[in-house]
């Protein structure tokens, strides 16, 4: 366990107009990221479609549920204790093969490649709700319809118009490392990966087609589907409502309601408090799945280096908020 370090990766604006490591898409770049947003995005609603005429006919058994969660758990850990913890904000350390197999479970969630959601959440961070933040719900002045459309940019409007993330500024150690340059390079394998798997298993545990297109259904696109809400919760629910303890410039909040679903990212105001805690839920109540993880997988040696804000550090910075 360690001492909370400064966050090496987060860079402080200079002013208001976001000029570092941000620049707009051109046309033709914008035109074929809307496309691939839109596939990824849509595809799962025609599982969904899928699944609820199968559930009109034969129902949905505790198979399909177990599939399901398994490649819920799965995908969501991969994208928060895989590419947010781990790489975006190196609240730890992982031994190369869980280091892998953590790339591998967050790109099945189908969020992007790991470069480009790291670069994303980096950016985040150094401009959490101000000019510059790609998916702040709060740049759209006040008033009911303001806070809807913050909402809606939030959450996943901004995946359809956003502006280019440098990568040179964001994710340079991303970029001198082979391994995840590769991993990056392969993202739509793991997409792909993420629905043959559940497919299969559940072929081969009822031993028929039925069996493989339910998988396919139930741990494939309507799993994609959940997680997709599930993450993008914590970018609108989580910087609009909840509670605040810590008195940040930003406008996060941590969301008791969300801790199960989004195992453990909710606790989010504190994770803007202490970005490179790798544990966010810092009270004993507050329920951290991903973090209790972290600490597990501690324990047996496969992971180190878990840097955790410590009581005094949590104390100091209420007293003197930032
Ligand atoms: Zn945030
Ligand atoms: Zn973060």
């Amino acid at each position: 366990m360690q001492q909370l370090a400064k966050e090496p990766e987060v860079i402080e604006s200079s002013g208001h107009a976001p000029s570092r490591g941000v620049r707009p898409l051109n046309e033709r770049a914008r035109r074929i990221e809307r496309r691939v947003t839109l596939i990824t995005v849509l595809i799962p609603y025609v599982g969904l479609a899928g699944g609820i005429l199968l559930f009109w006919n034969r129902g949905v058994n505790l198979l399909d549920l177990a599939v399901f969660a398994v490649m819920y758990a799965v995908t969501v850990l991969g994208i928060g204790m895989g590419f947010h913890r781990l790489i975006a904000h190196r609240s730890y350390q992982a031994v190369p093969f869980l280091k892998t197999t953590l790339i591998v479970m967050g790109s099945m969630a189908a969020q992007g490649p790991v470069i480009f959601w790291t670069a994303i959440h980096r950016r985040h961070h150094s401009y959490s709700d101000r000019e510059g933040d790609p998916h702040s719900p709060h740049l759209y002045g006040s008033g009911v319809g303001a806070v809807l459309r913050g909402l809606w940019h939030s959450h996943m409007g901004w995946l359809f118009n956003h502006e280019l993330t440098d990568w040179g500024t964001y994710v340079r150690d991303l970029l001198q490392d082979r391994k995840i340059f590769k991993l990056n390079r392969l993202y739509f394998v793991w997409i792909g990966l993420g629905l043959v798997l559940p497919a299969a298993a559940e072929g081969a545990i009822t031993r028929s087609w039925l069996g493989v297109g339910r998988g396919f259904l139930w741990g494939g696109l309507i799993r994609v589907l959940i997680v997709h809400h599930s993450t993008w919760s914590i970018n609108s629910i989580c910087h609009v409502f909840g509670s605040r303890p810590y008195q940040l410039k930003d406008r996060s909040t941590n969301n008791a309601i969300l801790a199960i679903p989004t195992f453990g990212e909710s606790w989010h105001n504190n994770h803007h408090a202490f970005p490179s805690s790798a544990v966010h839920g810092l009270e004993w109540w507050q329920v951290d799945i991903t973090g209790s993880t972290i600490r597990l997988l501690e324990k047996v040696g496969l992971v180190s280096a878990v840097k955790i804000a410590k009581k005094k550090q949590q104390a100091e910075f209420q007293e003197k908020p930032a």
